[in-house]
């Protein structure tokens, strides 16, 4: 079936699937427009960044660390740990709120233009195979040839390039997870040491190799979550990419010495199905498919230059501006989300600034009662629990504040608490019996951090029986 063909019944299929359900392969043309440049340089900074990622330091930190293993997270060079979970619990949800209010707005330019998926599969996976097996056209014929020297030298070195590609993306997709550190302890050591990590490599390698290899634009049709929920996000009013069907319906082809004057702006020429890489034709309105890649908006616009027609007969805009005629427009609506948006993040920064790096809870030990010893002294039992969310070792002085009398006890304790560690300890409070004149007696315990003059007060209760009057 001819792409022309395949854009006529589009509501019963998928682009890219046959009316008896197999799958077209799609071969789409690589169109270099003005926006196709603007995205490869977006994708350079993107792909620089990615793989730089895990290497960047910041004071011997990495940049960007998300070990889900050992449950530790750093981010832009700020370490947070498991009891930091709500902060990372706020910061998803502020991400899938941006993303949500994002695309309302602006539609999938994320899918198109920073996605990995899409950067990887367009602008490295594609361009290597073009180079490899030529233009679309050639590479439907070399498909459809049978298997000969030159079919299987292209094929072979294009797969084998695929593959190292995709073992590259899977070691920094790992360095990502146990950092960088550890990752170069298993490409440098003997693999016996490094079963695991070594087994975890080649998994992710091949994953990544069908993904781009095979799978390609099904990741983004049928796999994706976030591109399955795009029909619940964009409206009318969502800036998407899209034909304007007033000014180019009725659509026909030129033809010689034929009046033109009743036909839309639309040659019907299909170069913006031909370069679409989820395999759709974009002049059937807004679909679940379009990753807003823009492509289809270079081709088009390279076809109107061609007869002298105004670009932007397919462009960034919604629907409601193209049947009202009229461009875009910064709207109320766009003014509301984009406060929000900007609300949210600051929300999210304000939690960051106010993070604390030193915790400390005091509570009374559970289940324990005051002991009246032989010496005359009242003991209450305390546990502290502390955590350093630095890297760095933390010195601290414990002293009871308000009253004179009491003796603070902490077994084992050398007023050190390493970098990145929780320390559970148990105190013991002594007070002689004879000084208390309370069952209940606040106390106030101070926690001080002597390298930064930093304080912290906690008040807890001490209990005690009151003493007989002989
Ligand atoms: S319709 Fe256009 S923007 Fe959407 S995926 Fe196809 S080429 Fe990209
Ligand atoms: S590229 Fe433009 S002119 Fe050609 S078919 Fe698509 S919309 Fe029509």
């Amino acid at each position: 079936m001819s792409d022309r063909k395949r854009t006529e019944n589009f509501r019963e299929h998928l682009g890219n699937v046959s009316e008896k359900g197999k799958r077209i392969w799609l071969y789409p043309k690589i169109i270099k427009g003005d926006l196709y440049k603007y995205r490869t340089w977006v994708s350079w900074v993107l792909l620089t960044f990615l793989f730089a990622g895990p290497f960047i330091k910041i004071q011997g930190r990495p940049f960007l660390l998300l070990n889900f293993v050992d449950r530790e997270f750093v981010i832009f060079g700020t370490p947070f740990w498991p009891q930091d979970f709500f902060i990372l619990a706020v910061a998803l949800l502020t991400f899938i709120l941006f993303i949500v209010l994002f695309t309302v707005i602006f539609g999938r330019v994320w899918c198109g233009w920073a996605c990995p998926q899409t950067i990887f599969m367009e602008m490295v996976f594609r361009k290597i195979e073009s180079w490899i097996e030529g233009n679309a056209n050639k590479q439907r014929k070399l498909d459809d040839m049978p298997w000969n020297w030159e079919k299987v030298k292209k094929k072979g070195l294009k797969h084998i390039i695929f593959y190292l590609i995709s073992f590259l993306i899977a070691n920094i997709f790992l360095a990502y997870i146990i950092g960088s550190e550890a990752l170069i302890e298993i490409i440098t050591e003997p693999v016996s040491e490094h079963i695991v990590g070594f087994t975890s490599i080649l998994v992710f390698s091949f994953v990544f190799y069908m993904v781009f290899a095979k799978l390609r634009e099904l990741v983004c049709i049928m796999i994706c979550p976030y591109g399955r929920l795009q029909g619940v996000m964009l409206d009318r009013n969502s800036i998407v990419v899209a034909y304007d069907n007033i000014r180019g319906e009725p659509r026909g082809k030129i033809r010689k010495n034929q009046d033109q004057s009743d036909k839309g702006d639309c040659i019907d020429c299909g170069l913006c199905v031909d370069v679409c890489p989820t395999g759709i034709d974009i002049r059937n309105g807004t679909q679940l498919e379009c990753v807003n890649c823009t492509i289809c908006i270079d081709a088009c616009d390279s076809v109107m230059d061609k007869i002298k027609k105004p670009r932007g007969l397919i462009r960034f805009d919604s629907v409601e501006n193209i049947e009202n005629g009229i461009g875009f427009r910064w709207t109320t609506r766009i003014k509301a989300y984009i406060a929000v948006l900007v609300l949210l993040i600051g929300v999210f920064v304000a939690i960051l600034a106010t993070r604390s790096e030193f915790k400390a809870v005091l509570l009374r030990t559970p289940g324990t009662t005051p002991v009246v010893d032989q010496q005359g002294f009242v003991s209450n039992s305390y546990t502290m629990e502390l955590v350093n969310k630095t890297y760095d070792d933390i010195r601290y002085n414990i002293k009871i504040l308000n009253f004179d009398g009491a003796n603070l006890i902490i077994p084992d304790n050398n007023g050190l608490l390493k970098g990145g560690k929780v320390e559970k300890k148990v105190l013991m409070i002594r007070i002689p019996h004879d000084m208390i004149n309370s069952n209940r007696t606040t106390l106030e315990i101070e926690i001080e951090r002597p390298d930064i003059g930093d304080t912290e007060v906690f008040e807890t209760v001490f209990l005690s029986p009151l003493k007989r009057k002989e």
